[in-house]
């Protein structure tokens, strides 16, 4: 990937630090979720080793999965019924 090749296989944020890590991973810096349209940017990949990876995608590294609960939907009976009016009542003013 040409990605790779630019960058040396070399991990960039390792390199902002001083290190010389050899990286095989192409990080996109605006996600793809993000901006679609950015995925083929050369200046949007970067060369970046694992450890950095997980950095910057903590929710992909964190063993901490949040679960969604699912919230039962407790459905109320009308326990209420209607009555109607006491037709009954009506025949006594006849
Ligand atoms: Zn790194
Ligand atoms: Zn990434």
């Amino acid at each position: 990937m040409l990605t790779l090749i630019r960058q040396h296989y070399l991990c960039q944020d390792c390199l902002r630090e001083g290190k010389i890590t050899v990286a095989k991973t192409v990080h996109h810096i605006v996600p793809l979720k993000d901006d679609w349209s950015k995925r083929l940017d050369q200046d949007n990949l970067e060369v970046i080793c694992l450890e950095h990876h997980n950095q910057e995608h903590p929710e992909k590294s964190s063993g901490n999965k949040k679960y969604f609960k699912h919230e039962v939907a407790v459905k109320k009976r009308s326990d209420v019924f209607k009555f109607s009016s006491n037709k009954d009542d009506d025949k006594l003013f006849w």
